[in-house]
């Protein structure tokens, strides 16, 4: 494909060939004469991870001997997908393994489509830990990433009769080729019990011990993937933790005769890390959500603290050699788990354990949804983590004496900084103890950080005024357009030249003066065009939907959620249909709607949208008075290898969240390196997009963030006014609230449509008018084809900033401090 422009040698196929054969004959105990595909994947994979690790030692030990700081990467998720073609593509493989199967008649393509989706994130905030852990291989920065080996990943999306069902994913059902399970690291994880404290002994006399005997121990066992950068650059470890119950102590139970009670035990303990939790931008709120995260968490800081003691003998410069970054607030009992090591464990003075703690740990916000903040009732604390309730506790007490010695005496803001909610019931709030256990605090788009310091942090940040700082997000160009996307990736490096490979966020600049000619901006639609033909036979094999590569393809895709406004998207999809219904024969834009996203299951209206999706799409597809000009497809089970094959062949990429709401979003980016021109609001990264790529190349519209705001403060907004003001919107909001297209039920939607006429909570009224001028300009612009791929060309050649790689530069000079 594109990363090799020198072909593979004989001798590389071949050894490559012997490879792959021998792990099908040793490993997977298999003949080559009889082998299935699913076995030629498996012997495929080991043979690209026996080439990761040669390269994995000999990294890990020159991390050792050159005493590197590292960086740990604490997230509860990791949206990673499949591995095969990256490792392959990062280590320079891809055609040997191409070629070395064709030799032996396996087709590449067919066998890398096996390959189960790692889905273990919901969406953008675990995708982000994935690219990330990538960016960070490529620059050679020694890093773990840290989480949970869920048994099972995000479930199945299938769609029965429109509506979606969660099925169990299975992702482990013919084992995991690339991680190697490391029985030998493993650490006993308590929970429950009570706190004993002792007169003070040892460096510590005036301060008395305290013994924390938990009730039940659960085993984290490690299992270790590698993760390779761009050519091979360095090989870093993601460590997964697996829960077992400890034997022993149900072996007990079960000699003593009560054997179901040791099953039910065992199961408990295990059920950790049986699932992961299906919420997206809402709180998961239950308790084994709390002991997971405490479970990895305590996992992971254990064995960073063992690996650092033995390689300095000492704790007290863990700063200086260890960098904890926590994603969101899922990790932030490591600020009351550190603390209970070091004081507790280690035997270090209060004082200077919070001084290593807060110069260790640093801490990404990803929401301000007031529903997506975490807390936990003090109750429920006591009762699991009871030595981390006293902890923080002691640092509630010590932060809020210090204020006080500050002068602070303002009560409403010390309430507002305090780690305890009083108002709603006792609650622990895990994002400012998050906050005051880190010494570097981060929103990942500029706007979303500048809303932190003035709401979630308002109170914080005017106390602690340099903590917070921004780092807009970025994505893995190998990954979103290497791999996604080869057909383009071959017609950069033909114009601008091999070192593109290296050197994307420079030099796609270089592809700017290609958009004033003519025969270049031909090829990139050529390109787009192959892309959307591929995603067109998709389309009709899954969904039985003709739908016609030459429309404009207007994509929709991600999570489904209020805020991310699908609804609105729908909203504008009923208003051309019936535009085109009332002349059939006018000068239409040929248009195919593509959603696809994932509802969480317990979003009732999340999943109703969806339905009425599909109800749309049905209408829509099957009246032929609209036929071949406007189609509506919803594509199950969204994941990134669904969004790999359909980004590369968007035209339009739907980016419009009710500003202020999003905090950066990365698809939005995804989208733009591949040159879709975005339709979207000012809100998260969009911004910065925009400052990027010229509000010329973008269909910007809607109320700002600000604007946003003023009208919720004034109280003033009346969606009912704007809908008696908009006829266009009030025709469609009648048609689907009167059964239009829930004839089987045309009471269906009648809530959903009243709660957008009473709150419309999500101002979809409100820019319903502006998002329609700006779906016009869309046409007026797909019109005159040479203005479109101009632009087309823009928005990938002024894409590199978005590079994951400069996202993870700036953490590492500004907060890890470890370039
Ligand atoms: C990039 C990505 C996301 C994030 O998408 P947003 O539109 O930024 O929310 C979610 N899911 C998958 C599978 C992705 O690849």
């Amino acid at each position: 494909m594109t990363q090799e422009t020198t072909a593979p040698t004989a001798e590389e196929v071949a050894a490559f060939r012997a490879n792959v054969i021998s792990k099908l004959t040793y490993s997977i105990g298999k003949d080559p004469e009889h082998a299935s595909d699913h076995d030629w994947f498996e012997a495929v994979a080991l043979a690209t991870r026996d080439r990761m690790t040669d390269e994995w030692m000999a990294r890990t030990r020159q991390v050792y001997q050159e005493g590197k700081k590292r960086v740990y990467y604490l997230s509860l998720e990791f949206l990673i997908g499949r591995l095969l073609t990256d490792s392959l593509s990062n280590l320079g493989l891809l055609e040997v393994a191409r070629e070395a199967l064709a030799g032996v008649d396996v087709d590449f393509d067919r066998i890398r489509g096996l390959e189960p989706d790692a889905a273990l994130g919901n969406g953008g905030l675990g995708r982000l830990a994935a690219c990330f852990m990538e960016s960070m291989a490529t620059l050679g920065i020694a890093a773990h990433g840290y989480g949970i080996r869920y048994d099972h990943g995000l479930f199945r999306q299938a769609i029965v009769d429109g509506w979606q069902h969660e099925q169990t994913e299975t992702w482990l059902n013919f084992g995991n080729p690339w991680e190697f399970e490391r029985p030998e690291v493993s650490y006993l994880i308590g929970f429950g019990g009570s706190v004993a404290a002792m007169p003070g002994t040892g460096s510590n006399p005036e301060q008395s011990r305290h013994f924390w005997h938990w009730a039940e121990g659960v085993r984290a066992i490690a299992y270790d993937t590698p993760v390779v950068g761009w050519r091979g650059a360095s090989v870093n470890t993601l460590r997964l933790w697996r829960a077992r119950a400890e034997a022993d102590f149900h072996l007990e139970r079960f000699n003593a005769g009560d054997h179901i009670g040791a099953v039910a035990e065992e199961a408990r303990a295990e059920s950790i890390s049986r699932v992961l939790y299906p919420a997206d931008s809402t709180e998961a709120g239950q308790e084994l959500r709390l002991r997971q995260e405490y479970f990895f968490v305590a996992a992971s800081l254990q064995d960073l603290l063992r690996r650092h003691l033995e390689q300095r003998g000492t704790l007290m410069n863990l700063p200086e050699f260890a960098a904890i970054q926590l994603n969101d607030t899922h990790p932030a009992i490591a600020v009351a788990e550190l603390m209970r090591l070091l004081v507790d464990v280690h035997d270090v003075p209060w004082r200077k354990a919070w001084e290593l703690t807060v110069g260790t740990l640093s801490y990404t916000n990803h929401t301000l949804l007031p529903e997506a903040l975490e807390t936990w009732p003090v109750g429920l604390m006591e009762r699991l983590l009871p030595r981390h309730m006293q902890i923080i506790y002691l640092i509630n007490a010590q932060h809020l004496d210090a204020l006080r010695e500050r002068g602070v005496h303002d009560l409403k803001l010390l309430r507002s900084v305090s780690l305890i909610e009083e108002d709603h019931g006792r609650r622990v709030r895990m994002g400012n103890l998050a906050f005051l256990g880190s010494h570097c605090v981060n929103g990942v788009s500029a706007l979303h950080t500048g809303l932190m310091r003035e709401t979630v942090f308002t109170d914080l940040h005017s106390l602690y005024p340099k903590r917070i700082s921004n780092k807009t997000n970025g994505i893995t160009f190998r990954r979103w357009l290497y791999q996604s996307n080869p057909q383009l990736t071959r017609l950069l490096v033909e114009h601008v030249g091999e070192e593109l490979l290296d050197a994307p966020e420079t030099m796609l600049r270089k592809l700017d003066p290609f958009a004033d000619q003519a025969d270049f901006r031909a090829r990139f639609a050529a390109q787009r065009l192959e892309n959307k033909q591929i995603l067109a036979r998709m389309i009709q094999d899954r969904l039985g939907i003709t739908v016609d590569p030459n429309a404009l393809f207007d994509v929709h895709v991600k999570r489904i959620h209020e805020y991310k406004r699908q609804l609105l998207n729908l909203l504008h999809t009923v208003a051309l249909y019936q535009a085109i219904r009332s002349d059939p024969g006018g000068n239409w834009v040929p248009r195919v709607k593509i959603f696809a996203g994932k509802a969480a299951a317990s979003y009732h209206t999340a999943k109703l949208i969806i339905k009425l999706t599909n109800d749309i799409a049905r209408t829509i597809n099957d009246d032929p008075t609209v036929r071949g000009l406007l189609k509506v497809v919803f594509l199950p089970n969204y994941n990134v290898s669904l969004a790999e094959r359909i980004i590369p062949a968007a035209d339009l990429s739907e980016q419009i969240s009710t500003a202020g709401l999003e905090a950066s979003g990365t698809s939005n980016m995804k989208f733009a390196l591949n040159g879709a021109l975005t339709i979207g609001t000012l809100d998260g990264a969009n911004v910065e997009m925009c400052e990027q790529i010229g509000a010329d190349h973008m269909f910007i519209f809607g109320m700002t963030a600000q604007e946003v705001e003023a009208r919720k403060q004034a109280n003033e907004y009346n969606a009912e006014a704007t809908i008696i003001g908009s006829p266009r919107l009030n025709e469609v909001l009648m048609a689907i609230r009167n059964g239009a297209f829930s004839a089987d039920d045309p009471a269906r939607y009648t809530a959903l449509i009243d709660g957008l006429k009473w709150h419309d909570t999500f101002m979809v009224c409100a820019d319903f008018e502006s998002y329609w001028k700006a779906q016009l300009e869309v046409e007026a612009r797909w019109r005159d084809a040479d203005s479109w791929w101009r632009s087309a060309v823009f928005n990938t050649s002024r894409t590199g900033w978005f590079s994951s790689d400069r996202t993870i530069r700036e953490y590492a000079e500004e907060i890890w401090k470890v370039l």
